[in-house]
Order: structure tokens, then sequence, then C-alpha cells
């Protein structure tokens, strides 16, 4: 493309991100190995869901949320060759277990740049010495930067600024981020008047719908609804989703018109 083409469409378009679900499932993903629930068996795509994590980009950025167990498949899947860093939400091991799968990324680039609250570093160096080791290293094991991060602390992240959101997961202290006009919030159960107020104006919300019935430390469907309701973004997406939230097709049919399941490779530009 010609260069003055290209001055000319920076100044036209306005700035871009672009976010794909790399995995839209609660902890056991779906299908769950052995389950003959129908949801479990259904043949729609959409029905199959890795274990919950974005990938986010804007000019030349590139970092994802979270990263567990199919982090290796879901970066295959997404044909991402490299990451600016990983942003965690908390420690549990659907969001964290793959960390030991950045290692391709660690040969090629050095160490990861990694984002958390300071007790989900104090749980990963537990879950992965290895990686954390500072004599006598294996040299195959991949290494990270920490930076923490702290409530009422924003910061940036190329160019963008990152606002931390803090939520609960029934008395686990998580991290959601915001990101310009978009804001990432999984594992929810319940979340203080101030963090809401942080999230005005949004052009998306991404949250946790977990199933119909109640949960002790999760949005069932209904409390995510009346969240978005409450929060009013331009459109929302739910993830973390279980088996018993039901079939894609169907609970899509329900929702509000500016609400959305998200689905396993669904790429959104905001
Ligand atoms: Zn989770």
């Amino acid at each position: 493309m010609p260069v003055q083409n290209g001055l000319i469409l920076n100044k036209l378009s306005a700035f871009m991100m672009q976010v794909t679900f790399l995995g839209t499932g609660t902890s056991q993903g779906i299908p769950i190995i052995g389950s003959t629930h129908p949801v479990c068996l259904s043949d729609d795509p959409r029905d199959k869901r890795l274990r919950v994590s974005v990938l986010i980009s804007w000019e030349d950025a590139t970092y994802v949320i979270d990263c567990g167990p199919d982090f290796r498949q879901q970066m295959l899947r997404a044909n991402c060759n490299y990451i600016d860093g990983i942003l965690f939400t908390h420690e549990h091991a659907d969001h964290t277990a793959g960390l030991d799968d950045i290692r391709p990324y660690y040969f090629r680039q050095g160490d990861i740049d990694t984002y958390a609250h300071k007790r989900v570093f104090g749980e990963l160096e537990r879950r992965f010495d290895y990686i954390f080791e500072t004599e006598n290293k294996y040299p195959g094991a991949p290494g990270v930067i920490q930076h923490e991060v702290k409530n009422n602390h924003s910061f940036e992240l190329k160019g963008v600024k990152v606002t931390p959101i803090n939520v609960w997961h029934h008395k686990l202290q998580v991290f959601g981020y915001r990101l310009d006009d978009f804001a990432y919030l999984t594992d929810v159960k319940t979340i203080e008047q101030a963090e809401k107020d942080k999230l005005k104006g949004l052009k998306v919300l991404v949250v946790n719908a977990l199933r119909i019935e109640p949960h002790i430390s999760h949005f069932s469907l209904q409390e995510a609804l009346d969240f978005i309701a409450e929060v009013q973004p331009e459109r929302a997406y739910l993830t973390h989703i279980s088996h018993l939230l039901g079939f894609h097709a169907e609970v899509s049919k329900e929702l509000p018109e500016n609400v959305f399941l998200a689905y396993d490779t669904l790429t959104i530009t905001i």
C-alpha cells in the first residue's frame, strides 16, 4: 500500500483492538471427560469449550489473559507466534496450569512479562518452582518477569491504559482488567460499587456466566445479565460457561439483543 494512503488510513481509523476467545469453558472444559450430558455430546463446535482465556491485540501488541491447561492448543489454533505478556486473573489451575507451555515463546523472546497480584505470584512460585529457580536453573525451563498488579493502580501496556478491577470469587480476590473501552471479568460472584464505577462507558464487557442455577463462586446467567444491565456496556459477551448453561444455539436465542454467548475462536473488534 502506498505510504500516503497508509497515513490517510491511520488518520481516519480510530484505535482498534482485537479480542479472540481462546477458551470459553469452565474449569473442566466442555465436553467433560466421560460425561454423557447432551451438551457434552453436542456436534455444534460452539459447544466445545476449552478453559477460559482471551488473546488481545492492537497495533504491534499481543497479550493473553490467563494461561490455563489448554494454552498450547489454543496458541497453535490462534496461530499466535509471539506474545508481549500474560495477565493473570487469579491462581486457580484452569487459569494458570499452562505456564510451562510458554517455553516456545521464551526460547525465541527471552523472559516473558507476566502481570498478577503478588499472592498469585506466590502460588506460581510454589507450583512452578523450577521456573523461578535462581541457582542451577535447568536450561530448558522457561523464565518470566514479574510485574505486580495492585488494585487502584493502573498501568500501561504498549500505549494502552490497563485498569485492574477487583472482584470476588466467593472469598478469593480476583483481578479483572479494563483495557481502553474493553473489560474482561471472569470468576466473579460479587463486585463492590467502587469497582463497578471503573466500568463506565465500555464498548465491550466480557463476564462469566456459569450456568442457570446459582453457584457459590460464579455468576449464574441471571446474575450476569443483571450485572450487564447495571454496567451498561454497548455489547457484552458471556464466558466461563459450564455444560449446565445449555446448548449455545438455544441459550443465544434467549439473550438481550446486546448480549452474546462467546464461543472458542470468536474474534471481535473494538
Ligand atoms: Zn475459573
